[in-house]
């Protein structure tokens, strides 16, 4: 099947009402679309818009609450650059560095967590309430530095955003919010159908706040992440024509589809080197770009494109990673556009709130 169409029926699926109700069960009525989304297959307005043709703003809200969490991320990024990758607000006071081999290995004891890695490593996804427990079992509770860890799971994430994930690492350790998030195996059984007891996690929440590392999560490595860019073929360039500049977070085969142009998924390997992907991100990037009609891959940084200078045209879109890009930019599709992250989300999504009603119009 067409991929666009095999997107628009995970849309279709949506049920924003259900997905309100059980979006942190793991069994919950969550929509998988972060993959498309984050690669820029498909924008949040095209998917907010859908759901706003079949339901009201009202019923909507849950689903829009958490498109707009990406958003307000997205545009933290955009203003503030690779500040998102220091400690935010607040000097996390981190014991340890590099990651727990436990949770490399999955071999934490928690049932659930060692499931939901091993599947990241074969699927590429994980459920955002294991992401936090994830999250919270390394920091908080492992009192590992955020940084290493979150590069681990960006790494293997086939929705890896580096604000959204960056950001939600620092919010989980308290560096992004004013408290750390803890969570014990009664949550986790709650919330994941499980039944696992005598664990050490099984204990209340002012006892894991307050309790040593666990031994098991002392042993540590540093990251060995390595990327596996493919070899750039050589490009047949028409001079004549513009020349239109795709990244691995801008994949959208809609995007000027009716112009005659050059088509280039640029992947530079100055920004893969500080941030590696696994080789099942890497296909998943390369099998998604298939649907770009006339595509060239470039593995290289854009400067060295030959004879970029010739192009009377190029474009791209505006993007924290390609600021260096030369040509035109075009402005993202922001689904509040005009509102700004003046301090914490919830004032962001009071500005948000009353444009909810013009997006079901619009
Ligand atoms: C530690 C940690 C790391 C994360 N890393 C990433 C990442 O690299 N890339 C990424 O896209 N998301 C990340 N998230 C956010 C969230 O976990 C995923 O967007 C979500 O789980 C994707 O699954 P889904 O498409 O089924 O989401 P749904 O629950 O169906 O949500 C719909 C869409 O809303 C957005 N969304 C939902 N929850 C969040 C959230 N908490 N923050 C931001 N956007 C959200 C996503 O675009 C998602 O596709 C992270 C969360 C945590 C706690």
């Amino acid at each position: 099947m067409n991929l666009l169409s095999d997107i628009k029926q995970k849309i279709d699926r949506i049920d924003p009402i259900a997905y309100g109700k059980t979006r942190n069960y793991l069994s919950g009525a969550v929509s998988r679309l972060s993959a498309y989304i984050s690669r820029g297959v498909i924008s949040p307005i095209y998917v907010a818009k859908h759901i706003l043709q079949r339901y009201s703003p009202d019923q909507a809200r849950p689903f829009l609450y958490q498109l707009a969490w990406r958003e307000y991320f997205q545009k933290i990024w955009y203003r503030h650059g690779n500040k998102i990758f220091t400690d935010w607000y607040h000097v996390q006071q981190a014991e340890r560095s590099g990651i727990s081999n436990a949770v490399l290995q999955a071999a934490t004891g928690i049932e659930v967590l060692d499931n939901a890695i091993v599947s990241l490593y074969t699927t590429g996804y994980m459920h955002n309430h294991v992401r936090m427990y994830v999250a919270s079992l390394l920091c908080n509770i492992g009192r590992y530095h955020w940084l290493m860890p979150a590069r681990w799971m960006y790494y293997h994430l086939l929705d890896g955003d580096l604000a959204s994930n960056m950001l939600s690492w620092q919010w989980i350790a308290g560096t992004f919010s004013h408290k750390k998030y803890y969570f014990n195996q009664d949550n986790v059984n709650h919330y994941c159908n499980s039944h696992q007891r005598g664990t050490f996690l099984d204990k209340s929440y002012g006892e894991i706040s307050e309790m040593p590392c666990p031994e098991l999560l002392k042993e540590s490595s540093l990251l060995p992440l390595k990327n596996n860019l493919p070899n750039s073929s050589t490009l047949q360039l028409d001079y004549s024509r513009p020349l239109l500049l795709y990244t691995s977070y801008h994949l959208n085969p809609n995007w000027h589809a009716d112009e005659e142009a050059n088509r280039v998924l640029v992947l530079e390997p100055g920004h893969f080197e500080n941030f590696p992907i696994s080789e099942n991100v890497l296909n998943f990037i390369i099998q998604t770009a298939k649907a770009i009609s006339g595509l060239q891959i470039f593995c290289g940084e854009v400067p060295n494109i030959p004879d970029i200078k010739r192009f009377k045209k190029i474009i791209s879109i505006e993007h924290p990673l390609t600021r260096h890009f030369p040509g035109i930019k075009e402005e993202p599709e922001w689904l509040f556009p005009g509102v700004y992250p003046k301090g914490s989300f919830s004032s962001f999504w009071k500005l948000c709130q009353p444009l909810l009603s013009t997006l079901k119009t619009s």
